[in-house]
């Protein structure tokens, strides 16, 4: 095969003159933050997901802390989501000082198990926190009906999920319409679209909308555009706590770039995620990912659990020697450092959760999830012969 190397990485993201031009065109205007450009990608970012308000910031892990603050999570609450997701996730919620209540997974969705929810929730729970993992829609309307019946907010992390659709009284609607409270999304290399960095909320409640934008800035009474345009002197004030969560005008402009890039990006994943579907069909005991009849992915990570008796280091390190980048599946929150046994609990209402870190048996899918499940290089500019070249490497990887 040596003769046969090549080097395929797992992602990348598809830039280039446009977004050069644009971050170009925002240095030269001298308005580098907080200015034309990112309001133009605020407003072209809610057209395109049909919210009515959309709000940058510096990442999502900034939008997923605005999202708990503005539902009002409070030190001691608890907000119930999942482990197996990136440690942001997570991590927002003990930004708040509250407790993340982890709930397993479905083995075929890698997306929060609806039906365990209800067990999960105690009189501390103060909203719900889900993820559409990888692009791939969670069940939001059974998440919804459990939250309405119980009175709690749901925020959606839609950091992998631009572009991603589910299925509403019969018609496909974009993730970040809102139909949970809020969603938060990332634009970091790995996902579909990027500005180096940056995030975005999308609502349609304007009063949470007014939030974001005040805490985003230290909560500055006075915009800057306000104050620049003023024809009389206006002194700012600080009426309470905000941070500096700001995105710049730079990667704004960047932003309006790449979204018009989008279309044509969705369409190119679904492209080789069905070519994926068809080509591994014949690997025996391979777990392809699987599409429920009302979601539709953008295909941000092409996950697929390997075969019984089929060692996932070993797997990979053949793919790699053979220079094709893959990743293992989604990370366990509960497995880190950092979350030892005071920072979490797994969902046994009004009971301090007592497994041990990196093994609770109320998370068994989502560590299996981990340990068994490996991501598959898939970007734009992939060719179908590089795709088929993975195939094939993987096919021998996985044999017994
Ligand atoms: C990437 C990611 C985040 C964090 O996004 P940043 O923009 O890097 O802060 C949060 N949640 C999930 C599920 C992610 O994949």
């Amino acid at each position: 095969m040596s003769e046969n190397k090549q080097n395929i990485p797992i992602a990348k993201p598809w830039i280039g003159e446009a977004e050069a031009e644009a971050a170009r065109r925002a240095i030269i205007s001298g308005w580098v933050t907080q200015g034309p450009e990112v309001f133009g990608f605020e407003q072209d970012f809610a057209a395109y997901v049909g919210a009515k308000s959309a709000c940058a910031v510096s990442n999502c892990t900034t939008a997923l802390h605005l999202a708990l603050l503005a539902v009002g999570v409070q030190p001691g609450d608890e907000v119930i989501t999942v482990s197996h997701s990136y440690i942001a996730t997570a991590n927002s919620i003990r930004y708040c000082g509250a407790i993340p209540v982890f709930v397993d997974i479905e083995p075929q969705t890698y997306n929060i198990n609806p039906i365990l929810i209800e067990d999960a929730i105690s009189d501390r729970t103060r909203a719900l926190l889900v993820v559409h993992q990888m692009g791939m829609p969670c069940d939001l309307k059974a998440i919804l009906d459990i939250a309405h019946s119980h009175n709690l907010p749901v925020i959606e992390d839609a950091a992998c999920a631009i572009g991603s659709e589910i299925l509403w009284d019969g018609q496909w609607e974009k993730i970040g319409k809102p139909r949970g409270d809020i969603a938060c999304f990332s634009f970091h290399p790995r996902k579909l679209i990027t500005t180096g960095d940056g995030g975005m909320l999308t609502t349609n409640n304007p009063e949470w909308d007014k939030q974001f934008r005040l805490w985003r800035q230290h909560s500055m009474s006075v915009p800057d555009t306000v104050r620049h345009a003023a024809k009389q002197v206006i002194f700012e004030s600080y009426p309470t706590l905000g941070y500096n969560y700001r995105m710049t005008d730079i990667q704004a402009a960047v932003g309006r770039e790449q979204l018009k890039r989008l279309p044509e990006l969705l369409q190119h994943r679904r492209y080789l995620a069905q070519r994926y579907q068809e080509n591994l069909a014949d690997i025996p005991g391979l777990k392809l990912p699987t599409e429920a009849v009302w979601a539709r992915s953008n295909w941000q990570s092409y996950c697929v659990r390997l075969p019984e008796g089929c060692d996932q280091l070993q797997v990979m390190q053949v793919m790699l020697d053979a220079g094709i980048s893959t990743r293992r599946g989604v990370m366990c929150t509960h497995r880190e450092p950092a979350y030892d046994h005071e920072t979490w609990s797994c969902g046994i209402a009004q009971q301090k959760c007592d497994c041990e870190r990196g093994q609770c048996d109320r998370l068994l899918e989502s560590e299996q999830a981990q340990d068994r499940t490996i991501l598959l290089p898939l970007f734009h500019q992939m060719t179908e012969q590089e795709q088929d070249y993975v195939v094939q490497v993987l096919k021998i990887a996985c044999q017994p």
